[in-house]
């Protein structure tokens, strides 16, 4: 058998290993952050007819430009993100993944570094890696809030090429406050991303950081439809910058990065964008629950403004993260020592986890 040694990667990645969640059988698999409600009648039925439009096309390369997706993007934003965004402000990939891809592609690589607030996203180091950028972790403090502080001072001694900041933060469910944003940006001459992949659960009167697009041409924000849309087989990220960026990034993609299937696919979904968000409040509510029921459990949790929760504390969570499986519940051990992550999904989902969740602490006593 080959193995990796005998062959001549790259010497970054060798002894490493893939990014991804154990992919075991669960009855319940709240480990990816996905939405586990169905998606509208309606929708369904449109997609149908959408990648039926699409077939017929299927000889032609699709638009290169995803022009009438971004327009569409760029006015799900504008209504809903307190800011106007206009369609040369907005790009879309194969996953918000893609989307960072490219950015380090561009404003990352060789010789430059990106630094990012650990724990958060593991995939913006990994995404590091794998374009040649250094990687630095940021600070954050035990409670994994960011000391604004002590951030724009590594910031200003690090001098990365690019920031990121997840808001909410995965897997922590951690918001940060504009402000910090403001001064992070006015402390670097890099890129400042932000992380919003989970922006659509935050409480209300959370702000998204597109509202501090204008006049900062060095930030982008970047959202996915794989979480409160419920759409992650889609596969379909995006962002919002100023149109500069735009072109910056149209120097790495792949031509017809996007295929027509997925562009008919996201649009279609875009138009019943209502119908798609209505489960968000639902899921909110769920999280809501999980945080409240954890104390009598004599467990604790981190205020969390996206779609899961971080909790413990567990002397062994390993052990706690086994033994919830074995109860059927399959939950995501982020490697943060006596901590678990619970994504919150449909009522039926909060049940059984909770009622798992009390055994094992019961047992474990
Ligand atoms: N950013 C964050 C913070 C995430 O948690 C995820 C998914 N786990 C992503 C980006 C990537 O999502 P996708 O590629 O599905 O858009």
């Amino acid at each position: 058998m080959t193995s990796l040694d005998d062959l001549p990667l790259r010497p970054e990645l060798r002894g490493r290993t893939p990014y991804g969640a154990p992919q075991v059988p669960a009855t319940h698999r709240l480990n990816t952050n996905e939405n586990p409600h169905p998606l509208p009648d309606e929708l369904l039925a449109d997609l149908g007819t959408a990648l039926g439009h699409a077939a017929l096309e299927l000889n032609r390369y699709p638009d290169r430009d995803a022009l009438d997706l971004r327009a569409d993007l760029a006015a799900y934003l504008s209504r809903t993100a307190g800011t106007q965004v206009e369609q040369p402000q907005v790009w879309a990939a194969n996953g918000s993944n893609e989307v960072l891809q490219q950015i380090l592609q561009a404003f990352g690589g060789a010789g430059r570094t990106a630094l990012g607030f650990t724990p958060s996203y593991s995939m913006h180091p990994i995404i590091s890696a794998g374009t040649g950028t250094g990687w630095v972790d940021g600070h954050r403090r035990a409670d994994f809030t960011i000391d604004a502080a002590a951030a724009v001072a590594q910031v200003r001694e690090v001098a990365p090429d690019v920031v990121f900041v997840t808001s909410p933060n995965n897997p922590t469910g951690t918001a940060v406050p504009l402000e910090t944003i403001e001064e992070l940006y006015a402390a670097t001459s890099g890129m400042v991303v932000v992380d919003e992949a989970y922006a659509e659960f935050a409480r209300t009167g959370t702000p998204s950081a597109l509202t501090l697009v204008p006049g900062r041409p060095r930030l982008i924000v970047s959202r996915t439809m794989s979480k409160a849309f419920g759409m992650a087989g889609l596969r379909l990220g995006y962002l919002a910058a100023d149109a500069a960026v735009v072109d910056a990034l149209q120097l790495v993609r792949l031509p017809y990065h996007l295929s027509s299937l997925t562009q008919a696919a996201a649009r279609a979904a875009l138009a019943h964008t209502d119908a798609l968000l209505a489960t968000v409040d639902a899921v909110r509510a769920q999280r809501d629950r999980i945080v409240a029921e954890l104390p009598a459990m004599g467990l604790t949790s981190v205020p969390s403004d996206a779609n899961f929760v971080l909790f413990g504390r567990f002397a062994d969570a390993p052990a706690a993260w086994q033994a919830l499986l074995d109860r059927g519940v399959l939950v995501r051990d982020v490697g943060l020592p006596g901590w678990l992550r619970v994504t919150a999904g449909t009522a039926a989902e909060t049940d059984a986890f909770l009622t798992a969740l009390g055994e094992v602490v019961r047992d474990q006593r």
